[in-house]
């Protein structure tokens, strides 16, 4: 995999962009493009059955289209007392346009009355990069332990991060520095296991 000619961020979700940048920005010589007029987002059917499943629909979507080496990621959160959901349907799990805030309150209700002992959750992210001239493809993944809480707290981050408190720390992730975030996240795991694939593997 050559991954000189740079490579495309497939998000259009600015939280998430802005933390793939600034992990992945460490690699001085690696060129990331964003979605633009040059690389419009695309249509894609987001159906796998797993996060792994739809990191791959979407980075061989793209890379495809545009001939050029591409990296998705999917993530979300499992809640344990819902049996792993929302899981893959994290974006969707309170309807197609639902906003951030639509997600935490269906969340917290029904997470209403849910013992401490029961609230335990994880965010899990898997990153696929793929080359189109090849097909090859390597997959990274990377999760972060919580609980739920029970209201909402902390105004950074976006998604469900005003109501998931780090394991050990006693915060929502919307209530501790970006910065911290991103090096403690799912997505900055599982994008510091492809960076350590990256320069072992020679690929830039
Ligand atoms: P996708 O990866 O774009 O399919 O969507 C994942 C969904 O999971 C997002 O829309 C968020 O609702 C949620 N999610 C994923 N990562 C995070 C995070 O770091 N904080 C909060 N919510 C997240």
């Amino acid at each position: 995999m050559d991954l000189s000619d740079g490579v495309l961020l497939v998000t259009s979700n600015k939280g998430k962009l802005a933390e793939i940048e600034s992990i992945l920005g460490y690699i001085e010589s690696m060129k990331l493009f964003s979605l633009s007029s040059k690389y419009p987002g695309l249509p894609v059917a987001e159906d796998g059955r797993t996060f792994r499943e739809n990191a791959f629909i979407k980075a061989k979507k793209y890379a495809e289209k545009y001939n050029v080496v591409t990296l998705a990621d999917d993530s979300g959160l499992e809640v344990t007392y819902l049996g792993g959901r929302p899981g893959v349907n994290s974006a969707r799990y309170a309807g197609e346009n639902a906003t951030d805030s639509d997600l935490v309150r269906k969340l917290l209700k029904e997470m209403d009355g849910v013992s401490d002992s029961q609230r335990e959750a994880v965010f899990k992210c898997v990153v696929c990069l793929y080359d189109p001239s090849t097909g090859e493809n390597i997959f990274s993944e990377g999760e972060c332990r919580g609980r739920i809480s029970t209201e909402p707290r902390g105004d950074n981050g976006f998604g469900y991060d005003p109501v998931f408190i780090i394991e050990d720390l006693n915060k929502t992730m919307a209530e501790i520095d970006p910065a911290l975030k991103n090096r403690i996240s799912h997505r900055a795991n599982a994008l510091d296991a492809l960076k350590d694939a990256i320069i072992s593997l020679n690929l830039i």
